[in-house]
């Protein structure tokens, strides 16, 4: 109470919409490490539809108007999971960027809890609380998502990532393949001015038979000396290979 007004702070005035709540491990690559236990909060809604001519992204559940979660509400299950660690997610996440999300990553790291955020490559890296994630990771879409034409132009991309940031391309063919590498090939360019994000290539899974396989694509970084591309399974695809929601 402040001049017999009651104050009511962000964390409870505010929401996020959000599709689900679960403790999980990090599937594929951040800076903490791939694999590790993290407290996953699944953001409502995606500007992109990837993957139509290949049946879909496997999170389409997220594509909802999902639940009006307080910050608070959401900061309580975090502490009550006990997990030093948070991955944020989507669907597109920072689609909802602003006062609320700010407030979200404030009350995390007030916490020490270490933050990765999860993004499609659509939404510059300069938003609201940025400074409070420890780890940024974009999923540039190449051409087999059929959304590679909402994503940032690659060197803007580049130029708002730290090097414990990634930036991941899932690779389902040649021209997946070839967009990736044309993409490493200018990263490697511009770390001759400023060092920047690493790099991670992953196998679109379940691989297409004439696709780029998890063996193929390795020879492939291999032989064309892509020596700085740190080649990323996604686990969770082999501990849940059934897995439709949120695990
Ligand atoms: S950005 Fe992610 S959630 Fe959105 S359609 Fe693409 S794969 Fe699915």
């Amino acid at each position: 109470m402040s001049n017999g007004r009651i104050l009511v702070s962000p964390e409870d005035s505010l929401s996020l919409r959000v599709i689900s709540l679960f403790l999980s491990i990090d599937g594929e690559v951040t800076a903490r490490g791939q694999g590790c236990p993290a407290f996953f909060i699944r953001l409502a809604g995606c500007n992109l539809r990837c993957w139509q001519d290949l049946g879909g992204c496997d999170t389409t559940y997220s594509f909802g108007a999902g639940e009006e979660m307080r910050v608070s509400t959401l900061l309580e299950r975090v502490t009550a999971s006990g997990c030093p660690r948070v991955t944020l997610t989507g669907g597109e996440p920072l689609l909802q960027q602003g006062p609320a999300l700010t407030a979200l990553l404030r009350g995390l790291a007030q916490r020490h809890i270490s933050v990765s955020v999860e993004t499609n490559g659509s939404q510059p890296p300069d938003f609201p609380g940025r400074e409070l994630v420890n780890c940024l990771v974009y999923d540039y879409k190449c051409p087999s998502s059929g959304c590679e034409s909402a994503m940032l132009p690659f060197e803007h991309m580049y130029a708002g990532l730290a090097p414990s940031d990634y930036i991941k391309f899932v690779i389902a063919d040649e021209s997946d393949y070839r967009c990736a590498r044309a993409k490493a090939l200018q990263a490697r360019e511009l770390a001759r001015q400023r060092p920047g994000p690493r790099l991670a290539f992953s196998s679109f899974l379940p691989a297409l038979p004439a696709g780029l396989t998890p063996p193929r694509l390795v020879a492939r970084l291999l032989e064309d000396g892509l020596f700085e591309v740190q080649f990323n399974l996604q686990i969770h695809k082999f501990i849940w290979p059934d897995a439709e929601t949120d695990i």
